[in-house]
């Protein structure tokens, strides 16, 4: 049986779980869809030793500020679990777990969402899907013949499964860098970190804090009509360097274990390659290489979209006044791809649709 509602929210996640609370708020009846089968969306499967690089009070969702967690200054990923299960329960969301909506078409005036447990006709749909479901591997000449171990950052969990190993890390991000001081400092496994260019760590004193400020001052510029630069005025902090020097990584570091080598050219059968001829075996690569937006859903809609991104207007997308998209990453407002910064693109698309819902 279909069943119609205002609005289908489509993930769980926190970008979700931060749409539905602004939806609530604007008196809307909603449903969140979630293909996974207990709260916490990506943050579920972070590797173990994961923390967050702010604080708890700056990793907050609206409406409720996130505990500290007893014994530190920035959470694990398992106290970011526990407070969006909280979340959801405190704001009474109504989350249906475990049902993955596969298409995503137009149905006359409605949008019709067909799940693999039922289908759904509102009147908008937000798309928070996240980008954890589609990790990226580069294309690296003979990636297919290498016969060790390779993985992406989704499915690192700790050092104790490389042990007596020699594990290349590849990504010059917080992940590669993190992954890489993971596995250094354990001492058991030997770690070449690689990455496509010298690494940009930030000052120590600067955390996530600090780049949502910029994201903020990003985000005035724009509401001023200033266009998007990236240059100092807007883009300060993170033209000091991309990697946040997280606990770990900071001792990593000062302990000259968290020396990077540059990008080698190709993969062979047990190891890989440098352009002068150097190889190193391994036992394992790890590929911490990003991600993209999980957004197969929405193909039905054949929407424009340029380098994977459904073109959007703050979260609306241009092509289609009953769809947003939220939380995938700047392109749907600045820093809405981090906790602090979904709350105001979720309040933003949810005024947007009371007044659309106020209209039809
Ligand atoms: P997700 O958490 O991925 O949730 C998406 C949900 O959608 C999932 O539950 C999934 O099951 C569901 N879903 C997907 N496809 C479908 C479908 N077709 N149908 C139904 N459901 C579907 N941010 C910070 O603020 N601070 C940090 O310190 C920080 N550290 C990070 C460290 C790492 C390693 C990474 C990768 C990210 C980090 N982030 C951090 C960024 C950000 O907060 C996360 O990426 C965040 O989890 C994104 O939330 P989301 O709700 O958009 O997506």
């Amino acid at each position: 049986m279909t069943q119609h509602v205002d609005v289908v929210v489509v993930g769980g996640g926190q970008a979700g779980l931060a749409a539905g609370y602004h939806l609530r708020r604007e008196g809307l009846d909603f449903v969140i869809l979630d293909a996974g089968t207990a709260p916490g969306g990506s943050w579920q499967h972070m590797w173990d030793s994961l923390h967050l690089f702010s604080p708890a009070e700056h990793s907050s969702l609206p409406g409720r500020l996130m505990p500290a967690q007893a014994g530190g200054t920035s959470p694990d990923a398992g106290h970011v679990v526990d407070y969006l299960a909280d979340y959801e329960k405190r704001y009474d969301l109504p989350v249906q777990r475990g049902t993955r909506v596969e298409a995503i078409c137009r149905d006359g005036d409605r949008l019709l969402v067909e799940a693999d447990t039922g289908t759904w006709r509102p009147r908008v749909v937000i798309s928070a899907t996240g980008t954890w479901s589609r990790p990226l591997l580069p294309a690296v000449p003979g990636r297919g013949v290498f016969t060790g171990r390779q993985l992406h950052t989704v499915n690192y969990r700790s050092p104790a499964a490389f042990a007596g190993q020699h594990v290349i890390v590849v990504g010059g991000g917080n992940s590669g860098a993190q992954i890489a001081a993971d596995l250094a400092l354990d001492g058991k496994v030997k770690v070449t970190w690689v990455t496509q260019r010298p690494p940009r760590f930030l000052p120590d004193d600067i955390d996530g804090r600090a780049l949502f400020d910029v994201a903020t001052a990003r985000r005035r510029a724009l509401d001023a009509g200033r266009s998007d630069t990236g240059r100092s005025d807007t883009g300060g902090v993170a033209s000091l360097g991309d990697i946040v020097v997280v606990p770990p990584v900071r001792a990593a570091r000062d302990a000259d274990l968290l020396k990077a080598s540059p990008m080698f050219v190709r993969v062979d059968r047990d190891g890989v390659v440098w352009v002068d001829g150097t190889r190193a075996e391994a036992d394992a690569v790890i590929w911490c290489t990003g991600f993209r937006p999980a957004l197969s859903h929405l193909a039905p809609l054949q929407l424009r979209s340029t380098r994977g991104h459904i073109a959007t207007e703050g979260t609306l997308a241009v092509d289609e006044p009953r769809l947003h998209l939220l939380g995938y990453g700047d392109w749907t407002g600045p820093a809405s791809a981090t906790l602090i910064g979904v709350g105001r693109p979720a309040r933003e698309a949810a005024r947007e649709i009371a007044a659309l819902c106020a209209r039809n």
